[in-house]
């Protein structure tokens, strides 16, 4: 294989366009790339026809407007190129009109109120910053979903806006640091967490294939405990089936780089080299495809979502996020004059108050139901968010807080507080992961996100927070004679300000949560508590400010996020209600009834029958314990129809349809533990963890 020349075999990108276009066509799709400038509609028929030339030479015979609904995974409707002539043939035909624009009859998408059904049309607009890439004999062209009202119906859309609103806050404070840049992108690596089981042992449990996680399952003799899986030697099953999920990223242009064994045993991670953020965005839904699709070629599963498994380690999506500009800097990386340290610092301090300011937001976009399961578990980030700088860092800061001179082994760092930061910054920092939000030397690594989630909604949110308070910077400096003075008072009442947000210590722990309370940190334990909290007014007016949402858009996010999370609790009672009835009371009641007999056998024989009479007695124990459990549950589930408010319905589920699953699962786990292997109806954890 020769990956340098299958590299984004798949993908109309730049060497392609540069190829094929006219080149003062070329350029203006250049302009337009490079600097969000909008393109003129009149080339767009040639840009089509050279699209859909490439493609028909490639074997593709259909297109699609591929978009990002608010369902969080991606959407594409088929469309052939082919189009009638007089004399009864067709030709592949493909026109400006229909890249740029689709109607998508889409009322079957989530909108939360923006679009009633009888306008159901939304339209698809191209995204000429994303390539169109050739997915299964189908060009894709990369699009943005909206309503006719021009309402966004996507995450495509508000990605979009909030890195045009990062993009004019960052560069009008390099403009005030003397620098030359005129254009600021925010960079994202989205590592990407996930199980690989095995397809038939998947196929008898309905939890997994209506809901993607186990609802019942006893603990196994061995978990993660031994730390054995965590980067150990991958099985030549897993490897073949990465080495093939790497080949089909490459061609569609995804930089797949790391692979490792995760620490959950069957659990595995892939990260990308970082890339532009709606283009990682992108890379990321087609992974996330890919990885699903190459799991049925070698009979896995793949499972994406946050916590499959209890006992073990849910899985995440960490998001590295950076800003960097044209020119070539990236802006969080600590420099080598005072100059770049003082940009390094006021960058750096922008994104502390961001944090600080806005911690709930950030809480926010990463709720989930799946997400709860597994934040503040001792294996991903607490709920709290709190930013980890590493003591050097916190240091520095805390030497310009105080107005002294930072010293450190013997050198002095002196105007903005350092003239030069150490290198071992990097070396030092990348050691806590028990924290949300933590600065690894050159970027923020962002690890609440669970590992299903959209990279685009906290990556919206990160980018509109950060470009308020550069925007805030900006209106503070602009003017300034003594610049320096300026920065220094900046960076020093900042950090006065936000020292709260930083915890350089274990995330995990309990006194932490204490802690946090003092600090008057936010906490919102679960998702229907932190969703309550999106269209508080103070993000209403910072996400109207930036253009990013309308109050409207924010509220419709409610409005389906909370949907989706009824309907999630909703689809799992209603699955272990089936599970009790279908499978597991059938399988008690023979294993009860097979060692009934066994003792009565045993008994006619003069025998003792000890182990049988006991297990019976257990068995039919904790049988009617999960019946009581079963019939409760069934009654709290159909009262759920009676809530027509969302946020009610919500708030009924979390605070009783869940213990009500808890108290159904209990039982039926010990039973599980109690009743022979020939009954069971499916694969224990033991077995879907550790296969060969
Ligand atoms: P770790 O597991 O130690 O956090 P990985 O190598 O698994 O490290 O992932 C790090 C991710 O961060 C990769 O996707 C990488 O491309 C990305 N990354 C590196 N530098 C930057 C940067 N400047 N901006 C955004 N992402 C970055
Ligand atoms: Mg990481």
């Amino acid at each position: 294989m020769n990956i340098p020349e299958l590299f984004a075999e798949d993908v109309f990108n730049d060497t392609v366009m540069r190829e094929r276009l006219p080149k003062d066509i070329y350029k203006a799709l250049k302009t337009t790339i490079n600097e969000g400038k909008s393109l003129d509609i009149s080339l767009a028929n040639v840009i089509a026809n050279a699209m859909k030339d490439w493609a028909v030479e490639k074997g593709a015979t259909h297109y699609t407007h591929w978009f990002q609904p608010m369902t969080g995974i991606t959407a594409e409707k088929h469309d052939s190129f082919i189009a009638p002539t007089d004399d009864g043939h067709v030709i592949m035909s493909f026109s400006g009109k229909m890249l740029i624009k689709g109607e998508a009859d889409a009322s079957s998408f989530p909108s939360g109120g923006l679009r009633a059904t009888f306008e159901a049309r939304g339209y698809t607009a191209w995204d000429p910053t994303s390539y169109a890439f050739i997915k299964n004999n189908t060009l894709c062209i990369p699009t943005a979903f909206c309503s006719y009202g021009g309402d966004a119906l996507d995450k495509r859309t508000p990605l979009l806006r909030s890195m045009a609103a990062l993009n004019r806050a960052a560069v009008r404070v390099l403009k005030i640091l003397g620098s030359d840049a005129t254009h600021v992108v925010p960079n994202v690596g989205a590592e990407q967490e996930y199980f690989l089981i095995d397809r038939e042992m998947y196929s008898k449990r309905k939890d997994l294939i209506y809901t993607g996680r186990t609802l019942y399952g006893a603990k196994p003799p061995k978990t993660q405990e031994l730390e054995d899986h965590y980067f150990g030697t991958i099985k030549t099953r897993v490897q073949a089936y990465m080495d093939d999920l790497n080949e089909q990223l490459w061609r569609l242009g995804v930089l797949a780089k790391t692979e490792h064994n995760e620490v959950a045993p069957a659990q595995h991670e892939l990260a990308p080299i970082f890339s532009v953020a709606n283009i990682a965005t992108d890379h990321n839904q087609l992974t996330m495809e890919l990885m699903k699709r190459t799991a049925r070629r070698h009979k896995f599963k793949c499972l994406l979502g946050e916590k499959p498994f209890e006992y073990v380690n849910g899985s995440g999506k960490h998001i590295n996020w950076s800003l960097s500009t044209n020119t070539g800097v990236n802006l969080l990386n600590p420099g080598k004059t005072p100059a770049e340290n003082a940009q390094f610092l006021l960058f750096l301090t922008a994104v502390i108050k961001a944090v600080y300011l806005h911690q709930d937001l950030l809480r926010i976009s990463v709720a989930s139901a799946g997400n709860d399961h597994r934040l503040g578990c001792s294996e991903a980030p607490p709920a709290i968010i709190s930013i980890f700088l590493g003591d050097e860092l916190t240091s520095i800061l805390d030497s310009i807080v105080k107005g002294e001179t930072y010293h450190e082994a013997g050198r002095q760092y002196m105007r903005i507080g350092a003239d030069v930061i150490p290198d071992f910054v990097k070396d030092t920092t990348d050691r806590n992961r028990t924290s949300p939000f933590a600065f690894t030397g050159n970027k923020f690594e962002f690890r609440s996100p669970g590992s299903k989630l959209s990279v685009a909604g906290p990556t919206t949110v990160i980018n509109t927070i950060v470009a308020d308070v550069l925007d805030s910077f900006a209106d503070k400096l602009e003017g300034e004679k003594d610049i320096n003075e300026a920065i220094t008072s900046l960076i020093r009442e900042t950090v006065k300000e936000c020292s709260g947000i930083i915890f350089n210590g274990d995330g995990y722990s309990k006194d932490w949560e204490q802690e946090a309370a003092r600090r008057k940190l936010v906490n919102y334990p679960s998702t229907p508590e932190a969703l309550s909290h999106f269209a508080d007014k103070k993000n209403v007016e910072l996400f109207s400010r930036h253009r990013v949402y309308s109050e409207n858009e924010m509220r419709s996010r409610v409005e389906i996020l909370l949907d989706e999370y009824i309907k999630t609790i909703h689809i799992e009672a209603r699955t272990m209600l089936d599970m009790a009835n279908k499978d597991i009371f059938p399988a008690v009641t023979s294993c009860i009834r097979d060692y009934a007999e066994s003792a009565k056998l045993a008994s006619d024989c003069g025998a003792g029958a000890e182990y049988q009479t006991e297990t019976v007695k257990t068995m039919s124990g904790r049988l009617g314990e999960m019946y009581m459990a079963y019939k409760a549950l069934s009654e709290l589930d159909e009262s759920l129809d009676h809530y027509s408010d969302s946020q009610q319905a919500a708030d009924f589920c979390r605070s009783v349809i869940i213990p009500a699953m808890e108290a159904l699962r209990a039982p039926a786990d010990e039973l599980e533990t109690l009743v022979g292997k020939k009954f069971w109806p499916y694969a224990t954890y033991g077995e879907l963890l550790f296969y060969v």
